[in-house]
């Protein structure tokens, strides 16, 4: 995910030793459009592929990173250093996320702009459940569960969608869709590579 005021307020920390940056699929790569499976492996089986999910939304940047982004049809999913309050004061850790799933959403929502690294140069305002309740297993192998609010419901949101081949394009209104109908084609037929 892609926020710009987010930036402006963040500081993303630089890469720094050895990084694998892989390339991020773009809209209209059917891998992103795939519903995702399950980590059923240890947890420790996936530690590299996170840490080059850490390593590629480092050096695009984004604040998250779901692994079909990168090619990966897994529910594996990585967020940057992010306020989880809606006063955006408590900035949290990074850290990974296997097997990410929503246990509740609130009743009231926000209108937020996001972006994403696969559909790329496009900004639109997103209506989204306010807080959550989510759970989901560490790299560690911890089942944790956590309350957010603000940009880190926010970031969990979009994440998770990419996991069952959801963009926030696709949460846009029917008009606001048509107008990006030529934008997004364009995006669909870029040459990979
Ligand atoms: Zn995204």
């Amino acid at each position: 995910m892609r926020l710009r005021e987010a930036f402006a307020r963040i500081g993303i920390p630089e890469p720094w030793g050895t990084v694998a940056i892989r390339p991020v699929r773009v809209y209209g790569d059917p891998v992103l459009r795939r519903k995702s499976a399950p980590v059923t492996a240890a947890p420790e089986s996936v530690r590299e592929l996170v840490t080059d999910m850490f390593d590629t939304m480092y050096h695009e940047p984004g604040i998250g990173l779901a692994a079909p982004q990168i090619g990966v049809s897994m529910r594996v999913v990585v967020v940057a250093a992010v306020p989880d309050d809606d006063d955006g004061k408590n900035v949290g850790r990074p850290f990974a996320m296997l097997n990410p799933v929503l246990v509740s959403r609130s009743d009231d929502t926000t209108r937020f702009e996001e972006g994403c690294l696969s559909v790329p140069d496009i900004n639109e305002t997103v209506e989204r459940p306010r807080a959550i309740r989510f759970r989901y297993t560490s790299l560690d192998g911890d089942a944790l569960e956590r309350d957010a609010a603000g940009l880190l419901a926010r970031v969990v949101q979009h994440e998770l969608d990419h996991l069952d081949g959801v963009l926030f394009v696709d949460r846009l209104s029917l008009v606001k869709r048509q107008l990006l109908r030529k934008r997004l084609a364009r995006l669909g037929a870029a040459p990979r590579g």
